[in-house]
């Protein structure tokens, strides 16, 4: 009986020194005494061009970013677009399948479960399929870091603080699913449209704050939340046309102690800086 409780604590002291050494791994994406970090591209034919990156560290997590790739495969894996799945409240939910949010979804297509950000339809629709066989998709398709393999069900759609991305490598798959969808590629489309109507969904605040700024029309937008210890840490993409100029701008940011729909608060700010700074270089020229 003592050899058994002694190889369990031993196993529990593994599984503790073994999830420091990853959390040791991560570099956060905003440093020192600062909660937030950001990335400013703008984006071109088939490139982009970062000009601002403020206080991130080299990788930073993944959060629920990865959806709309996993939305892209399943409809190349011949998924209907219109498909419904339920997505339960807490109480009537498997054990292996979950979501955010305690009352559930309801019925979500893979337009919806972008827009609401739903853990449940990714999970519920890869059930059964080969992991392997997707993160061989995305290491084809994008250059997927193989220290980020797709080994448990939740990977399928994005992955926590433990493992981190390059801020860049995230820009430049959004920009992939942006050019593959101006190619007319039609699952591209698809996602890219449904991220279209982020304002309905995890992104709402920010498109209200956004509306006073007619300089911008916003394109797609996702966010992420994962935990930091007790803490959320919040992530938001967004791309948007820069009207005068006729640009896309992708901005990524990051912030430590709120939700991704909250971090994407900051956004407007760094934007409205950005053209100032346009308008002020056009007076300058003249
Ligand atoms: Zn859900």
């Amino acid at each position: 009986m003592a050899g058994k409780l002694g190889t369990r604590k031993l196993a529990v002291l593994l599984r503790a020194t073994l999830s420091l050494i990853c959390l040791s791994a991560i570099q956060p994406a905003y440093s020192g005494e600062k909660k937030n970090a950001y990335l400013l591209a703008v984006l071109s034919d088939n490139n982009y061009t970062v000009l601002q990156r403020q206080d991130t560290g080299k990788a930073a997590p993944v959060g629920s970013l990865l959806k709309p790739f996993a939305a892209w495969y399943l409809l190349e894996k011949g998924v209907p677009a219109h498909q419904n799945v339920f997505c339960p409240p807490e109480k009537k939910r498997h054990e292996l399948l979950r979501c955010w949010t305690p009352n559930g979804h309801g019925a979500v297509n893979l337009a919806a479960a972008l827009v609401q950000s739903c853990n449940y339809y990714f999970l519920s629709l890869f059930a059964g399929r080969d992991l392997g066989d997707y993160q061989a998709w995305l290491t084809r398709r994008f250059d997927w870091p193989v220290s980020l393999p797709i080994e448990k069900p939740v990977h399928v759609y994005g992955f926590d603080l433990a493992n981190g991305i390059d801020p860049e490598r995230l820009a430049s798959m959004y920009l992939s699913l942006l050019l593959s969808a101006d190619k007319g590629d039609p699952h591209a489309t698809q996602v890219r449209n449904a991220l279209g109507d982020i304002c309905f969904g995890t992104l709402a605040d920010f498109c209200r704050t956004m509306s006073r700024q007619r300089e911008f029309r916003i394109i797609l937008g996702k966010t992420g939340t994962v935990q930091s210890g007790k803490k959320p840490y919040g992530i938001a993409l967004v791309v948007l046309e820069h009207i005068p100029r006729k640009e896309k701008i992708l901005l990524l940011c990051y912030e430590l102690e709120k939700t991704g729909s909250g971090a994407a608060l900051a956004a407007p700010a760094i934007l409205s800086r950005y053209a100032r700074e346009i308008r002020k270089s056009k007076n300058l020229r003249r």
